[in-house]
């Protein structure tokens, strides 16, 4: 093959950038994590990017896709990024990248690139219609609608985690009060057991507390459970999707339940309104991000 076919997908988050070259079928290989080290600001971020990219050597990358965290325009530049990098938001990130690596560049946000990554090397093959919600620090999202990522007028939509469950609840870290992401992400998670035990613990071990038959722990995530059904029949009420897939940090651990939120959503869905829609967990997991960014980059 020749290696100019190749397209290198990075995923930038909050603690890690992974990476990989990816074929037009969808193959992976030569892949690589580095330590974001965001505490020390979105230029040094941005660096990272420039140099894990080009320790891939000049020759065998024809352009570079990108999926990030935080929200991101129509021309790749980070639009906001609440607490999510300091110094993240207002960077060009597809023209710093581009000029600094001499590559055609692609950026997007990073559960964009998810949904892109199921459009053509996962569930899209088989779903038209369908959302992706990613449950970690924060919670994002994407609309797919007629087989096509939908992006809004400013490139913004689908920031499914800011949608309102509880009028007047929880901070959420956008400055809202009541969203999704101030019940169901990995941060809210901890926040809500810390108040209800005042332990510190991580959402993974309380979900796994849960399961262990702890009686916090498992009121809390069943209280989790409920709000996200909740999120999602709103969505589903909104988009019609065919499926919710679910993936990020939180999922994995969440998969246990995965029965029980099912049930939730089954009991509740009006069926005059609401038609039912699968649930599922992404089956290409953390990869979908970086097969994204690069379809992406094909795309353009
Ligand atoms: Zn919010």
């Amino acid at each position: 093959m020749d290696t100019k076919q190749w397209v290198l997908g990075i995923d930038i988050g909050g603690t890690k950038i992974r990476s990989g070259l990816v074929d037009r079928k969808g193959s992976l290989l030569r892949m690589d994590e580095w330590e974001a080290e965001a505490h020390l600001g979105g230029k040094h971020v941005a660096e990272r990017v420039v140099l894990l990219a080009q320790s891939y050597g000049d020759a065998e990358i024809a352009g570079i896709g990108i999926g990030t965290a935080g929200q991101v325009g129509l021309h790749g530049e980070i639009v906001s990024a609440t607490g999510v990098m300091p110094g993240w938001a207002g960077m060009r990130l597809q023209d710093e990248v581009a000029r600094r690596t001499g590559k055609p560049a692609a950026v997007i946000n990073d559960v964009q690139a998810m949904a892109l990554g199921e459009i053509y090397f996962g569930e899209g093959r088989r779903t038209h219609h369908f959302l992706c919600l990613a449950l970690g620090t924060g919670v994002g999202g994407a609309v797919v609608c007629n087989g096509s990522l939908y992006r809004g007028a400013h490139g913004i939509a689908g920031t499914l985690g800011h949608i309102k469950i509880h009028a007047g609840g929880r901070q959420c870290h956008c400055g809202q009060k009541g969203c999704l992401e101030a019940y169901v992400s990995g941060t809210a998670i901890s926040e809500r057991f810390m108040e209800l035990s005042g332990k510190q613990r991580s959402a993974a071990e309380i979900i796994e507390s849960s399961l262990n038959g702890h009686v916090q722990a498992a009121a809390l995530i069943d209280s989790v459970i409920e709000d996200l059904a909740d999120g999602m029949l709103s969505l589903a009420a909104v988009f019609n999707p065919e499926k919710i897939i679910i993936a990020g940090g939180v999922t994995q651990s969440l998969g246990n339940y995965l029965p029980k939120l099912r049930r939730r959503v089954e009991e509740q869905i009006m069926h005059s309104i609401v038609n039912p829609f699968e649930i599922s967990i992404s089956e290409l997991k953390d990869n979908a991000m970086i097969l994204g960014a690069a379809a992406l980059m094909m795309e353009k």
